[in-house]
């Protein structure tokens, strides 16, 4: 089987396209800026999915819906948020068609919407005019809502899951009674996008603050986390918002505390999407194809029988049986690919190219053996092991795969961090070797403008647990009291 995948280093953006099309990911679509996700693709959102929504359960959070169509109205309630999106939304004006007496189909311009409708870009307005009605007393509060959705942002320049113009996510929206209970539920979702990506998708990522000039229009603090990829890029591969009382008064939420006053209430969003898919494609895949960590892949052990004769197949079969049940057993998911269509080396090549993490193959002398032939896709190695304890071998192996992707990705970030104390110095990392740049920033936004003008790079965020520590702005030498993270961005 041909791969016909453009190596990393010839040219890593063609890379990743040839990756997302020839694994079966994802493909463009007719509609400008919008993909089809396709069934293997759509396997591991849904693992991100189950995993993430079991974890937002655990935390106390329950799932809802809200309209897909925001009135214009609502949307300009609030003036930087509207400010935010304005330039990427979808405008609904006229609700039918009509044929044109010419055998044409027409917009039916009798048919106007009184108000405009903006397909939701973020969910903040109408669920904060729902909230309106669930609101009235301390005893309301908290409201820990999530919402799996679909949300249309403009974007003009898109990119396979790393930036479409549709997409699909989660976002919370939650409504507490003071500031402090707020700020702690944002950086208590903060951390389990952390935890997740860490820890399930093996993406080691840095958890900050955005600076004024990358926050969310609306918030007041915008937290998030970033992950590096393996062309020295940074990708923001989650955030969560503290939105003060931005909403409740843009809305009028209020309620009565238990002194019997009435306050606004506190609010916090949080959101990940597809963009993960991409986060996760970019940082472990090779030139062979995909490398999936084992928590997340939908398939983490492929059967390959080798055989001649039907008598073969059939003891191969009855193995494979007892197999199938161990790992099964042991919640692990198998697939015995059979086809008698395929020759064992297309399919190991295909399932390669699919980045499952296991392979086991076996054959007629194996049978004869005791043995199996593994091999493990993230270091492309093989060995033969014995059919007895096999389940257990295999459950090791992928604990282990799991754990080498991660080191790796951590290895790269760890060599791909520079401490930079000159402009000069910074530049000849940003346009080198690239990944997170750590330097001294005086804090303003005009600085970070105009660095981003002259080096494309920008402030990915300021590191959660940066130390205090004295020092000079590497662009203007102004007074700076802790270090940031720079870097070019998808
Ligand atoms: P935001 O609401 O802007 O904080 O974004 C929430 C999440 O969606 C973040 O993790 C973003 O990285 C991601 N995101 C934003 N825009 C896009 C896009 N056009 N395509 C895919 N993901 C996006």
């Amino acid at each position: 089987m041909s791969k016909g995948i453009t190596s990393r280093s010839e040219d890593y953006s063609q890379w990743y396209n040839d990756l997302v099309i020839k694994a079966d990911l994802a493909e463009n679509s007719a509609v400008r800026g919008c993909m089809v996700i396709k069934p293997y693709g759509y396997a591991i959102w849904e693992r991100m999915q189950a995993i993430l929504d079991k974890r937002f359960k655990e935390t106390g959070h329950s799932n809802a819906y809200f309209p897909l169509f925001i009135p214009k109205s609502f949307f300009s309630k609030e003036a930087s948020h509207v400010e935010g999106f304005a330039t990427e939304c979808a405008v609904v004006t006229h609700y039918r068609l009509k044929n044109d007496g010419n055998g044409q189909i027409i917009v039916d311009e009798e048919a106007k919407l009184e108000e405009e409708l903006i397909v939701r870009p973020t969910s903040e307005t109408i669920i904060w005019n729902t909230y309106k009605g669930w609101i009235e007393s301390y005893r309301d509060l908290p409201i820990l809502v999530n919402q799996w959705a679909n949300v249309v942002r403009w974007e003009m320049r898109t990119r396979l899951f790393l930036r479409t113009a549709e997409f699909l996510w989660q976002e919370g929206h939650t409504a507490h009674a003071t500031s402090e209970e707020a700020i702690a539920e944002a950086e208590q979702m903060l951390e389990v996008y952390a935890d997740f990506a860490e820890n399930t998708l093996a993406v080691p990522v840095v958890r900050g603050r955005k600076t004024e000039n990358e926050r969310f229009a609306g918030a007041l603090d915008t937290f998030c986390i970033e992950a590096l990829m393996q062309d020295g890029k940074a990708l923001q591969a989650g955030t969560s918002h503290f939105l003060g009382q931005n909403f409740a008064k843009a809305f009028d939420v209020k309620f009565t505390n238990k002194e019997g006053k009435q306050e606004y209430v506190w609010a916090t969003s949080w959101g990940v999407s597809t963009r993960l898919m991409g986060a996760l494609i970019m940082a472990h895949s090779d030139d062979q194809g995909l490398v999936l960590p084992p928590k997340l892949a939908p398939i983490q052990v492929v059967i390959v029988p080798i055989y001649k004769t039907d008598e073969e197949k059939a003891n191969i079969d009855g193995f494979v049986k007892n197999l199938q049940t161990e790992l099964s057993g042991k919640d692990i998911s198998v697939k015995y690919d059979d086809r008698d269509t395929q020759r064992p080396g297309f399919k190991f090549a295909e399932w390669e190219l699919k980045g499952v993490p296991v392979r086991v193959a076996v054959g007629a002398r194996d049978m004869q053996n005791g043995t199996v032939e593994l091999a493990r896709r993230d270091k492309q190695t093989k060995e033969t092991v014995a059919q007895e304890g096999l389940a257990n071998t295999i459950e090791v192996l992928l604990e282990d795969i799991q754990q080498h992707i991660y080191q790796k990705a951590i290895d790269f970030r760890v060599s791909h961090t520079t401490e930079v104390n000159s402009y000069d110095e910074f530049k000849q990392v940003i346009e080198g070797k690239g990944g997170f740049v750590s330097c001294h920033w005086d804090g303003t936004v005009e600085t970070e403008k105009r660095v981003k003008e002259e080096t494309k790079a920008t402030i990915r965020c300021i590191p959660l647990d940066a130390k205090e520590e004295e020092g000079l702005c590497i662009f203007t030498g102004k007074p700076s009291s802790r270090r940031v993270l720079f870097a070019k961005a998808y």
